[in-house]
């Protein structure tokens, strides 16, 4: 259909006030020949109704609004076969720029070249649509206190769900429990654990079909399309296959396991020390405390916190759960008889929000003694007894105590693929460098390969180019955007949920095991209207490969944080829609530019860049172009105009997917058509990242020295490309970065000379 576009200018919100718009009408209609431009005293509710209805009358196709954020529509506000692309005016040029200024006219007049480019550039964006059925029933993997209650909340909200536990029966660590830790106010008494509730909720549920002694020996396909296949623990014989089928969503439920204590206590050398899951244990079998040793009643017990956790060599975490664990287990202790004393021994106790109760009422136990300091030695007596003695006690004296046992805080660690083993696999992978050959790459290459495979420790077994289970951090953790998205991973459909997230006790998991249904319910939903699920949720574009055109270079396959790109035997990608964020990083990795979205393509951010008018050297008015990363760095800018901040007023500002998405053709464009400099804003990135799409902004940054090298071949300065990066609460650093920019950069090596060529 051919082309028919309309453009907006809204009056309202004191643009009128601050432009002359009649003159930005003429640049739609002169320098573009729209169909039609009109003038809309609003654009949100009459006036929003209004454009509507002059887009039926007028047969539009295509419409520009400039007016308020794009950020202030919702999806629906308008028929879903019409293109709109909304300018940002009040936000972007009248809240931080002088009224009935030159270049605030300039601005604004620039603004409506770019988006008219836009709208004619782009195409209906048309949702993928799998030619097989999407499936909507949901596998958990793990059968714990997160894994029944995700299990239970996807099966009530009407959902097939398919429940695998490795062990031979359900429970976890929860069935291993004696008593749970208060979870209701008062918060003072114990409580019984509840899990031959919840294992006959499990049982009566007719969506719930339950594995034991099962894992996922294999995981292929991507969200709404996968295929899993189930085999038997084997316990030490061979593993056989125990069912196949396919799933939509995955909730990784696979919980914790006990971290191992420090080497300066003597656990595994004396009988009488143990760990706090080994007490749990015997009190849960036998109901009551006893010496390994010799089988005798212990009646005095030291506590030592943090015996595997939150020492720098050694678990540096906080494992969040050991002190209430130790509060509970003194209790049990003091049931064991009046003359029964525990002694806990701590550098700091831990007890967050209500739990504070419980322990104040632990404290009042005359018998349960707190000392703060730290535990120098423990040594065995003849009779089974042990000496404990602590230093740097808050008194400062030494203090010795002779117990019956030492239990010890062992704390959480989870139980995902080994995280040291994922990070040496990322370290190789960066060691392996784009453009070698096999043999260059050599033993880089060949560890990469190994570990990919890393056997024995698979948990999914995901049949992923990138290796078989969800990417993690440092100690293990799947890796996720903690702040914005807690229960994603870096593959999309894949949804960690309790201790395998972080250490947590059991009603933070049972919340977290709803919140991950939630998200694995979120996925299928969305998955089948052929949309994307966070953080672009809604999004119905999806990348377009020209593979004619591709020189299987492998940049895409590599670059895409969420391992959405298999590949074929040559190298060519292929891709597994579903997976995909939407985020364009494989489109900024692109060196042949054969990566597209129907409304996102490096021709169309080139045309834009070179839309706008670039005045000659002797105006003295030079062009920045600025590529902001739509999640946080374009809201913080929208901020920073709600606080009517003003801004250097040569700036042009291109919001981005991500900076990932930022391809190096759009920068040497920009200096071709004669900008003075180009500044790229993305968020945080490194260990604590607050990229959205995990790599993005820090691949913008490895990708520059392919800038600096096309920048050299130009003869123009380095410094006129710059990076920076924006949490969305330091919009007020904007106005600094871009007159910053202006005074040393371009000021110190002047304009462009490619003006005007
Ligand atoms: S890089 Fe982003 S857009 Fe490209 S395939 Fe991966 S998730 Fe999708
Ligand atoms: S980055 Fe482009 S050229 Fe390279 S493999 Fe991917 S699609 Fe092909």
């Amino acid at each position: 259909m051919e082309d028919k576009i309309g453009v907006f200018i809204c009056t309202g919100y004191g643009i009128a006030e601050a432009l002359d718009i009649e003159a930005l009408c003429k640049v739609a209609t002169d320098e573009y020949n729209v169909a039609y431009c009109k003038t809309v005293e609003s654009c949100e509710g009459a006036g929003l109704k209004a454009i509507n209805e002059d887009i039926k009358s007028e047969g539009l196709n295509k419409v520009v609004i400039a007016g308020i954020s794009p950020r202030q529509y919702r999806e629906n506000d308008f028929p879903q076969e019409i293109i709109v692309e909304k300018v940002a005016m009040r936000e972007h040029v009248v809240w931080c720029q002088p009224p009935n200024d030159e270049d605030t006219q300039m601005m604004a007049a620039d603004y409506i070249r770019m988006y008219i480019v836009k709208v004619q550039k782009a195409e209906p964006v048309e949702p993928f649509q799998s030619e097989e059925t999407i499936d909507k029933s949901i596998l958990v993997v793990g059968g714990g206190i997160t894994g029944m209650t995700a299990a239970l909340d996807t099966a009530r909200a009407g959902y097939e769900v398919r429940l695998v536990e490795k062990s031979d029966k359900l429970g976890g660590w929860l069935a291993k429990q004696h008593m749970s830790i208060p979870t209701k106010p008062p918060f003072r008494e114990l409580e019984d654990t509840g899990i031959d509730a919840l294992l006959a909720e499990i049982e009566a549920n007719p969506r719930i079909k339950t594995y034991t002694s099962s894992y996922t020996s294999k995981i292929s396909g991507a969200p709404g399309l996968f295929d899993v296949t189930l085999s038997s623990n084997g316990n030490g014989t061979s593993s056989e296959m125990v069912d196949q089928f396919r799933v939509g969503s995955i909730i990784q439920a696979t919980g914790w396991k006990p971290t191992d204590p420090r080497d300066n206590l003597p656990y595994g050398k004396l009988d009488n020390v143990i760990l706090n899951v080994d007490l749990e244990a015997m009190i849960k079998e036998q109901g009551r405390i006893t010496r390994p040793s010799d089988g005798k009643e212990a009646k005095n017990i030291a506590f030592i916190q943090c015996g595997g956790s939150r020492a720098k060599e050694h678990h540096s975490y906080c494992s969040s759960i050991c002190c209430l664990n130790t509060l509970k287990q003194a209790l049990y202790l003091r049931g064991q008889g009046d003359d029964a004393k525990a002694y806990i021994f701590y550098e700091f106790i831990r007890t967050p929000g209500q739990f504070e109760d419980f322990y104040r009422r632990v404290q009042e136990d005359p018998n349960i003694y707190f000392t703060r300091g730290e535990v120098a030695e423990i040594t065995a007596g003849d009779d089974g007894t042990l000496q404990v003695t602590a230093k740097n006690t808050m008194p400062g004296e030494q203090i010795r105590v002779k117990v019956d046992l030492v239990v010890l805080a062992a704390g959480m660690k989870p139980n995902s693929a080994d995280g040291e083993m994922i990070r040496a696999l990322e370290e190789a992978k960066v060691t392996v460098k784009e453009g070698e050959s096999d043999i260059q790459r050599g033993e880089a290459a060949k560890k990469v390969e190994e570990l990919k495979h890393h056997e024995g420790t698979e948990i999914l077994n995901l049949g992923y180019r990138q290796g078989p289970d969800l990417p993690a951090l440092e100690y293990g953790f799947p890796d996720s955007h903690f702040i914005c998205f807690p229960y994603e991973s870096r593959r999309t459909g894949i949804y960690p949920a309790g201790c395998v997230r972080q250490p947590m006790d059991g009603l933070g998991s049972r919340q977290d095991a709803a919140g991950a249904a939630l998200k694995a319910i979120q996925c299928v939903e969305m998955t089948s209207r052929g949309e994307a699920v966070h953080p672009r949720a809604g999004d119905k574009s999806y990348p377009d490969f020209f593979l004619q055109k591709c020189t299987q270079c492998k940049r895409c396959t590599e670059e895409c944080p969420f391992g959405v790109l298999n590949e074929d035997e040559k190298g060519t990608p292929l891709l597994q829609a579903t997976r995909c964020r939407r985020c364009g990083i494989c489109m900024g990795a692109c060196p042949e530019r054969i990566v597209s979205f129907k409304d996102y393509t490096v021709d169309m951010v080139a045309s834009m860049i070179k839309a706008v008018v670039v005045p000659e050297e002797y105006d003295e008015k030079p062009r920045i172009l600025a590529l902001m990363c739509e999640n946080d760095a374009i809201p913080a800018l929208e901020l920073a105009g709600q606080h009517r901040l003003q801004y250097n007023p040569f700036v042009r500002i291109i919001p981005v997917r991500c900076l990932g998405s930022v391809n190096s053709v759009w920068v040497t464009e920009a200096i071709s058509a004669g900008y003075d400099g180009v500044i790229m804003i993305g968020c945080k990135y490194g260990d604590d990242y607050q990229c959205h799409f995990i790599k993005g902004s820090e691949l913008a940054d490895y990708r520059g020295e392919n800038i600096r090298e096309k920048l050299q071949q130009m003869s123009m300065e380095n410094e006129r490309v710059e990076l920076h990066q924006l949490q969305i609460n330091e919009y007020y650093r904007i106005p600094e970065i871009f007159e910053n920019f202006h005074k040393e950069v371009i000021e110190q090596f002047g304009m462009n000379p490619f003006k005007g060529m």
